[in-house]
C-alpha cells in the first residue's frame, strides 16, 4: 500500500485512475480545480483539495500529505482552446506541470507520472504509426506544451536533478465519464447527438484519422507505471480510423442518419496513430478493450451522463 497524489482525479482519465487505486488499497489524495472534473467522480475513499496545480499552495499540500508516488494528470486538454487561448494552455500545462514537478522533488517521490499526449505530438504521417523516436512536431499550442513539459523531465529534472519519471502518450481515449471537449471528444459527441436524434457535424474531409483507446487500458498502463519503466511511453492500438468510420460505425449501430460536413479546424493533425511496443517491453502492457466495443461501452456510459 502506497501513499498516491493525483492531480486532475476528478476528470475524465484521472478519476478511473483514482477508482483502480483505491480498488488496489493505495492511499489517494486528488488535486483538482474543477474546471472541467465534477467532484461526483472522485471516489469517496479518496481525500480530495480543490485547489489549482498552479496555487502557491501546491506545495504545502505536497509536504502535508508527503506521497511516494505522484499522478500529474491536471491540464487544459483542448486543442482549439489552446489555439485560442496560448498564453492560459501555457500557464495550466507548462508553468503548472513546472509547479507540480518541483512540489514532487520537494518531496522526494519515488516516482513522477506525467500525462503527456500521443495525438497531438506526432503529425508527419510517413513515420506512422508513430514510435516515441518519431519528429515531434506539435501543430497546437497544447502539443507544444505537452512536449515542453515532456523535455524538462527528459533534459532536466531526469538527468541533473535524478527523478525518476515516467510520461505516457495515450492516443484518443473514450470510455465511461468522457466530456465532448478532449482529444477523443469526438466519440462522446457522436454517441450523444445520435442517441438524440441530434445532427453530427464533422470537421473537414472526415479522413482524419485518430488511435482510439479504452481509458481502463490506459489506466492499466498508468497503474504499471508506478513500479516499472522509465522515459516516454506511447500508449495506442497502432489502428488508424477515420471520423467518417467512426461516424459510420457508431451511426450505424444507432440510428442511419447523415453526418453534416463543416470547416477543417487549423493545427488538427491529419492522421495519428501509435505504436507502442515500447511500452509492451518495458511496462509489460497490451490494451485488451476491443474497437468494436466501443459503441456498447459509449452508449452505456451516456445513460449514466
Ligand atoms: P479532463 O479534463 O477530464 O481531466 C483533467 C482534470 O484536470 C479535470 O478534472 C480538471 O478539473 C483538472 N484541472 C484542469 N486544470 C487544472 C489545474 N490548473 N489545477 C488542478 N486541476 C486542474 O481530461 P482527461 O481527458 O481526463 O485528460 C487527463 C490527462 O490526460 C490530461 O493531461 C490530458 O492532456 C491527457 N491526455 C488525454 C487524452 C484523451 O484522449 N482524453 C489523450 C492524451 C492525453
Amino acid at each position: 500500500m502506497s501513499k498516491i497524489l493525483v492531480t486532475g482525479g476528478a476528470g475524465f482519465i484521472g478519476s478511473h485512475l483514482v477508482d483502480a487505486l483505491v480498488v488496489k488499497n493505495h492511499k489517494v489524495v486528488v488535486v483538482d480545480n474543477l474546471s472541467s472534473g465534477k467532484k461526483k467522480f472522485v471516489n469517496a475513499e479518496a481525500k480530495f483539495y480543490k485547489i489549482s496545480v498552479t496555487s502557491p499552495k501546491l506545495k504545502d499540500i505536497f509536504k502535508k500529505e508527503r506521497p511516494e508516488i505522484i499522478y500529474h494528470l491536471a491540464a487544459q486538454k483542448s486543442v482549439p482552446f489552446s489555439l485560442a487561448h496560448p498564453l492560459q494552455d501555457a500557464t495550466e500545462n507548462i508553468w503548472g506541470s513546472l509547479k507540480v514537478i518541483e512540489a514532487s522533488l520537494a518531496v522526494g517521490v519515488k516516482k513522477l507520472v506525467v500525462f503527456s499526449t500521443g495525438g497531438a505530438i506526432y503529425s508527419q504521417a510517413k513515420f506512422l504509426p508513430y514510435k516515441e523516436i518519431a519528429p515531434e512536431t506539435p501543430l497546437s499550442p497544447y502539443g507544444v506544451s505537452k512536449l515542453t513539459v515532456d523535455n524538462y523531465l527528459r533534459n532536466f529534472y531526469g538527468p541533473v536533478k535524478k527523478l525518476n519519471f515516467v510520461c505516457l502518450r495515450p492516443s484518443n481515449v473514450y470510455g465511461p465519464r468522457q466530456d465532448p471537449y478532449g482529444e477523443a471528444g469526438v466519440v462522446s459527441v457522436f454517441v450523444h447527438h445520435l442517441l438524440k436524434h441530434q445532427a453530427c457535424h464533422i470537421n473537414g474531409s472526415g479522413r482524419q484519422t485518430r488511435d482510439y483507446i479504452y481509458v481502463g487500458d490506459i489506466v492499466d498502463a498508468a497503474v504499471k507505471a508506478a513500479t516499472r519503466g522509465s522515459g516516454v511511453y506511447n500508449l495506442g492500438t497502432g489502428k488508424e480510423t477515420s471520423v467518417n468510420t467512426l461516424y459510420h460505425l457508431i451511426a450505424g449501430l444507432l440510428y442511419g442518419t447523415e453526418a453534416k460536413h463543416q470547416p477543417a479546424i487549423a493545427g488538427e493533425i491529419m492522421r495519428s496513430s501509435l505504436n507502442s511496443a515500447k511500452a509492451f517491453k518495458e511496462l509489460g502492457w497490451k490494451p485488451k478493450t476491443r474497437f468494436e466495443d466501443l459503441v456498447r461501452i459509449m452508449v452505456e456510459a451516456d445513460k449514466v451522463r
